[in-house]
C-alpha cells in the first residue's frame, strides 16, 4: 500500500510543474488569482499553494491570459479593450 502511494505521488508531481511567484506578481480578485507572467500579461491561476520555497501555482492546466488595465486595474482577455464603463482610460 505504501508502495502504491509513493508511485502515485511520483507520477502526479511529473505532471504538475510548480510556478513559484513573488507576492508582487500576484493579484487577488473576488473569484480568481492572477499571476504576472511579464509584459503586463497575467495568467489566471486555479489554486494557490505554499511550501517551504514560497507561494506557487500548478502549471498543469490551461488558463486564460489577461492584461491589466493600467487605469482601472481590472483584468481583460488579451486583444480585448477595457470594457469598464467607469474606466478613465481613453482606449475604449
Ligand atoms: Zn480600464
Amino acid at each position: 500500500m505504501k508502495y502504491i502511494l509513493a508511485l502515485l505521488l511520483t507520477s502526479s508531481s511529473l505532471y504538475a510543474d510548480r510556478i513559484y511567484i513573488d507576492s508582487e506578481d500576484l493579484e487577488i480578485s473576488q473569484d480568481a488569482f492572477y499571476v504576472h507572467i511579464g509584459g503586463n500579461m497575467w495568467r489566471e491561476a486555479g489554486d494557490l499553494h505554499i511550501d517551504d520555497s514560497g507561494l506557487y501555482i500548478d502549471d498543469n492546466a490551461e488558463f486564460d491570459k489577461k492584461w491589466k488595465c493600467p487605469y482601472c486595474h481590472m483584468m481583460w482577455p488579451l486583444k480585448s479593450p477595457c470594457k469598464n464603463a467607469d474606466c478613465p482610460s481613453k482606449y475604449k
